[in-house]
C-alpha cells in the first residue's frame, strides 16, 4: 500500500487536450491526494474518472473569497491537497497564485508537478526564436487597452505568446500588426487534439485569412521578434517620414516610422521636426 502524502499543496498540471499526456506523477498524486481543488468540478471529473481518482472535489478560484483560502490554509498543514485548473499548468492564465502566496506566508509545504501548458507548446510548433519570449496571456477586448499594452512592449526582442479565442483571432491579429509592425507568427490551434494545426505567416497575411473565417477550438498566437535591420540611411528614414507626416502628426509619424524601421523614437522624432520645419 502507498505511503500516504506529506501534507501541503501539491500543484499538478493537467493534460490540455489528450489524456494521455498526463504524467505517471500526476496521475500517482492525484489519485493519493486527500482532497483537489479544481476550477470546473464537472470539467475535472471526466479526467479524476479516468485515471481513477475519489478524492472529495472543491472548486477553488482566486476570487474565492477569503474565508474558503483560510479554511483550505487550515487543513493544508494536515491534508495533502491538489490544485488543479481545467487544463495545462495551474496558475498560467489560471487560478492559484493568492493560494499560492498564502501557502507560502503560513509555512506550508508547496511542490509542484510539470506538465502540459498551451504556451510552450505552441512555442514548440511555431518555428519561431524561442531563445527569449514573452508570455501574455489573454489581451484585455478593449481597443485602447490593448494597443497601450502593444505599445509598451513593440520594441521588446522576444518572441510573444499571446492565447487568444476564435472569434477575436483576426482583428486581434490586425491589431498586433499595425503595433508591432511586419512579424511573422503563427496561429496555432487544438494543440495535441484530433485537429491540432499550425499556420504561419506575416500578421497580416494571418489577420487576412482569418478574417471572414473564425476557426473553432482553442488558440495560441506566437508572434516573433522584431526583424533584425541594418541601420537605416537618412534616405530611407525621410522616404518613411514623408509618406508619414502625409498622415499623422510628427509625434506619431516618428513613433509609426521608428517601428518600421528599428530606429530610435528620438531620431525619427528630430527628423520629422525639421521636414516640417517646426
Ligand atoms: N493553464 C493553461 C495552460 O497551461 O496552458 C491555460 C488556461 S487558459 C484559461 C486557456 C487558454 O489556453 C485557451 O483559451 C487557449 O488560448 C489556450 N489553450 C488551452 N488548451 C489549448 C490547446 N489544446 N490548444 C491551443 N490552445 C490551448
Amino acid at each position: 500500500m502507498d505511503q500516504p502524502l506529506s501534507p501541503g499543496l501539491y500543484i499538478v498540471a493537467t493534460p490540455i487536450g489528450n489524456l494521455g499526456d498526463i504524467t505517471a506523477r500526476a496521475a500517482a498524486t492525484l489519485c493519493r491526494v486527500d482532497r483537489i481543488l479544481a476550477e470546473d468540478k464537472r470539467v475535472s471529473a471526466k479526467l479524476l474518472a479516468h485515471i481513477g481518482a475519489t478524492a472529495p472535489m472543491t472548486a477553488y478560484h482566486d476570487h474565492s473569497d477569503d474565508a474558503l483560502r483560510d479554511r483550505i490554509l487550515a487543513d493544508l498543514s494536515v491534508k495533502a491537497i491538489a490544485l488543479i485548473s481545467d487544463a495545462g499548468t495551474p496558475l498560467i492564465s489560471d487560478p492559484g497564485y493568492k493560494l499560492v502566496r498564502a501557502a507560502r506566508a503560513a509555512g506550508v509545504a508547496v511542490h509542484t508537478l510539470p506538465g502540459a501548458c498551451a504556451a510552450i507548446a505552441a512555442l514548440t510548433l511555431a518555428g519561431l526564436p524561442t531563445d527569449r519570449f514573452l508570455f501574455l496571456g489573454f489581451l484585455s477586448a478593449k481597443t485602447k487597452a490593448r494597443s497601450e499594452t502593444i505599445a509598451e512592449i513593440a520594441t521588446l526582442r522576444a518572441s510573444m505568446v499571446v492565447y487568444e479565442s476564435g472569434p477575436r483571432l483576426s482583428e486581434s491579429l490586425a491589431a498586433r500588426a499595425a503595433g508591432l509592425g511586419p512579424r511573422d507568427a503563427a496561429v496555432i490551434r487544438e494543440i495535441s487534439k484530433l485537429h491540432e494545426e499550425c499556420v504561419t505567416g506575416s500578421l497580416t497575411e494571418l489577420a487576412e485569412r482569418y478574417a471572414d473565417a473564425p476557426p473553432r477550438g482553442e488558440i495560441v498566437i506566437v508572434i516573433g521578434p522584431p526583424p533584425e535591420r541594418s541601420e537605416a540611411s537618412d534616405d530611407d528614414l525621410d522616404q518613411a517620414l514623408d509618406e508619414a507626416l502625409a498622415r499623422l502628426s510628427p509625434s506619431r509619424a516618428a513613433a509609426e516610422v521608428a517601428l518600421l524601421l528599428g530606429i530610435p523614437k528620438k531620431r525619427a522624432y528630430a527628423r520629422a521636426l525639421e521636414r516640417t520645419g517646426a
